[in-house]
């Protein structure tokens, strides 16, 4: 593996790779869709309220596996390198292990003090913390400087962290580490009123929302009888508004109700745009459009719109709530749900059924991948130049050509704000 190498003679790789001497790797991020076996192996150490997909995990009610979301991913870092400061996808929880050899550092802002440091950070640097995660990392200084509460974590080999809703977190390496990483949703009312805020201001500063948010409240509105009656009324509420914008923007594109047909409810995400799709739309052999974007075809008029719940379906469903699971609604999910009817697919046939539709594979906006690839070097450190991130499926595993990323050098020393 080239991570290897580059450990054992980061010099003779560089020469290897034809980077520049002063550039260096320094971390590789790893997906772990697909790793049945390994993803095994992680929960049988843990309990099961920590396991990905578990029981008591909201987000095993999602209909499609999203990388580093619902299925762990995998990041090995070498000392110095830094994951800058970020709430989760939609402010859920985070679960992270290390499994060493090094300890890594975390700095945490609880989520009802991130306001304050996000009007902190404007009036300093002019700079939306939620429009540029991750890409900025602060010293403890400036948190006690500017009077900002905040907790500072050694994370040790074998340690986990487990992050309450909306906490912004840096986390950093002090040493080669190995870390994996998955989201859950835990089912109180904190929680989902904070994702609930964050879906909101997503949708204000023009923000992607990777978790599909408003598929996983009409799944925890069907089945998760254990939430408080306020939080069920106010996701009733929420479904109710995301109904009626969904037929608003139906009755402008105005296609004829004979041609509304009924498929495809694990759909999620429109091919285009990537945002949710909730209810209506469009869709041929190679892609999956929202209204939005079926707005902008030219020949919109004419297109057969779908539908994944029928109107008056739903419209039931939202006068009173719901007792038991509804044929009309449920679906496979990838985790451990209170579904009665659809009892988890087997993941293949899911695949195959999923291939066939074109449904474009998901991918991660979380601090994967691609915020890896943002990711700027601390100043404290030597010059780091190169990053190098791994979109590892098990098949390039097994391959012998690896991915790496070297065609953004990164300019030398980040303005650190
Ligand atoms: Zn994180
Ligand atoms: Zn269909
Ligand atoms: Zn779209
Ligand atoms: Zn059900």
């Amino acid at each position: 593996m080239d991570y290897v190498d580059y450990l054992n003679d980061p010099q003779k790789f560089i020469k290897k790779e034809g980077l520049q001497a002063d550039q260096r790797l320094f971390a590789v991020n790893v997906n772990m869709q697909g790793w049945d076996k390994e993803i095994n192996h992680l929960k049988q150490f843990l309990p099961k309220c920590l396991r990905p997909q578990g029981e008591n995990d909201g987000l095993s009610y999602l209909r499609q596996e999203i990388d580093g979301v619902n299925i762990p991913q995998i990041y090995i870092k070498t000392e110095g390198v830094w994951t800058g400061g970020h709430q989760e996808n939609l402010s859920v929880n985070a679960i992270n292990i290390n499994h060493g050899p090094a300890d890594c550092v975390w700095i945490t802002v609880d989520n009802e003090n991130v306001q304050k440091l996000r009007q902190k950070v404007q009036e300093l640097y002019d700079t939306d913390i939620f429009r540029n995660e991750g890409l900025w990392f602060k010293e403890p200084e400036f948190f006690l400087k500017y009077g900002i509460p905040f907790r500072y974590t050694l994370q040790k080999k074998g340690d986990v962290v487990i992050l309450g809703a909306g906490c912004l977190h840096w986390v950093k390496s002090l040493g080669q580490t190995i870390n994996t990483a998955w989201n859950q949703v835990a089912l109180d009312d904190m929680t989902l009123e904070a994702m609930s805020e964050r879906h909101k201001l997503n949708k204000e500063i023009n923000y992607r929302t990777v978790i599909p948010y408003k598929n996983l409240m009409l799944d925890l509105y069907i089945h998760e009888k254990s939430l408080s009656q306020m939080t069920i009324e106010r996701i009733q509420l929420e479904l109710q508004n995301f109904f009626d914008q969904e037929n608003r923007k139906l009755h402008t594109i105005d296609p004829p109700s004979s041609q509304l047909v009924e498929c495809c409810k694990e759909v999620q995400l429109c091919s285009k745009c990537e945002h949710e799709i909730f209810l209506y739309f469009y869709h041929d052999n190679e892609e999956y459009l929202c209204l939005d974007c079926v707005q902008n075809k030219l020949n919109h008029k004419s297109l057969l719109i779908s539908m994944k719940y029928r109107y008056h379906c739903f419209y039931f469903l939202l006068q009173s709530q719901p007792t038991n699971c509804n044929q009309e609604f449920c679906c496979p999910y990838t985790g451990k749900t209170k579904c009665q009817i659809q009892q988890e697919l087997k993941p293949e046939y899911q695949e195959a059924q999923f291939k066939y539709k074109g449904q474009p594979k998901l991918n991660s906006m979380l601090h994967g991948t691609d915020k890896m690839k943002k990711k700027k070097v601390d100043r404290m450190d030597y010059e780091i130049d190169v990053k190098t991130s791994l979109n590892n499926d098990k098949q390039k595993t097994r391959g012998r050509k690896k991915s790496i990323d070297k065609s953004q050098p990164t300019i030398k020393r980040i303005k650190n704000y």
